[in-house]
């Protein structure tokens, strides 16, 4: 099957029982709101209805889903399988705050055959949980776990910031911590600033820790948790042997996905589009109005460039005969630079892969930078 013929399904639930310092994301503490929200959501759902393309992978994320009462849960996964094929579903994913996992709420997953859990951890340490705003402690999320795992959900994923307002010791402690639990995936992401968010404002736009300091903190990290047996297959994602987050490949492998919601972005047939981003622009405007002004045809070109940049995220890099099947060129006619980075040591061919040297990840912005001004 083509990975053009694979589709995946994101449904954004923009509620947080309250703001994180950093958080960009759209997201609102209004749970006043909700019972709206799902009515838009819903109709959404039953306009963009398609059961000819099956989904392989669904994703609840947000905002804090575990947030919702279970009787949302169970209508919207009521309402996913009305309107999409799930029949051949292969992984679930709902994004769980330590503090609203409840017994309840993970009975109401597994009752809906969730198959994996991410966590939003951030850091094991509590003094650093409540200075950026975290609602929950690390105890809180040992507790989600525990209770987790009793259940049976198999995969699961605790998240990780690096860049805190925290010493580096307390990053590697928090890394060290996690490689010792019992989880099969780990996601480590930068601490990116935006403006108008409390953290900003307390450090002026500047980032708590350089970008030298977030170097080391990262290649410290990546030895701590290769030595558990985390395997990096993404630049910012770490798995057990088997255990990728199969929603995400499918993103960078650029492969199409429908999506729900505020903010919701997709990418149907060759079209990409977002939601109304704001939730209340969401929830007044139109179902026919949502997508306005966001739906771009995606040329074959630009499809080609999208399919290189996030390919050559990822450890295995991009497939070379995928590409020349997509494309109807090989990579190397397509993108002649390719042959100088390579001896330059920037880009390696290995069998049916090219790929950015594990060492040189920290510059593939402008390996890819040199390769699409091969195509502009
Ligand atoms: S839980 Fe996530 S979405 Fe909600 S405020 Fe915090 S960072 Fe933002």
């Amino acid at each position: 099957m083509n990975k053009t013929d694979e589709y995946s399904l994101y449904v954004h639930i923009p509620f947080c029982k309250a703001r994180c310092g950093y958080c960009a994301f759209s997201s609102c503490t209004d749970f006043s709101l909700v019972k709206s929200y799902f009515e838009k959501l819903f109709g959404e759902a039953d306009r963009y209805s398609d059961k000819t393309r099956p989904i392989r992978t669904l994703y609840v994320g947000g905002g804090t889903p575990s947030s919702l009462s279970t009787r949302y849960i169970d209508a919207l996964f009521c309402k996913l399988r009305d309107c999409f094929d799930m029949s051949r579903t292969c992984e679930i994913n709902f994004e769980c705050n330590p503090e609203s996992t409840s017994d309840e709420l993970l009975d109401c997953l597994a009752d809906n055959g969730v198959t994996r859990l991410s966590f939003g951890l951030q850091s094991v340490n509590d003094a650093t949980l409540k200075a950026i705003g975290r609602l929950h402690t690390y105890g809180e999320f040992l507790s989600a776990l525990e209770r987790a795992l009793l259940r049976g959900f198999a995969d699961v994923n605790a998240d990780l910031i690096i860049g805190l307002p925290e010493e580096q010791s307390q990053f590697i402690r928090s890394v060290k911590t996690v490689a010792k639990l019992p989880l099969t995936h780990v996601s480590m992401y930068a601490l990116e600033l935006h403006p108008e968010t409390p953290l900003w404002k307390r450090f002026n736009g500047k980032s708590p820790a350089s970008d030298d300091e977030m170097a080391d903190m990262y290649d410290e990290a990546l030895l701590i948790l290769r030595e558990k047996g985390f395997i990096r297959y993404e630049i910012s994602n770490f798995a057990q042997a088997g255990r990728e987050c199969k929603h995400n490949l499918n993103y960078w492998r650029e492969g199409r996905y429908f999506a729900l919601g505020a903010s919701a972005s997709g990418f149907v047939e060759n079209v990409r589009f977002t939601n109304a981003r704001d939730i209340r622009d969401y929830l007044s405007l139109p179902l026919e109005r949502l997508r306005d002004g966001s739906c771009e045809e995606v040329t074959l070109a630009e499809q080609a460039k999208e399919f290189v940049m996030l390919g050559l995220r990822l450890v295995s890099g991009v497939s070379l005969s995928e590409f020349a099947e997509r494309f109807g060129r090989t990579f190397c006619d397509y993108f002649p630079s390719a042959k100088r980075l390579n001896k330059l040591g920037l880009l390696l061919f290995d069998g049916d892969n090219v790929r950015v040297p594990d060492d040189k990840f920290y510059v593939s912005n402008s390996i890819v930078a040199e390769l699409w001004s091969d195509v502009d």
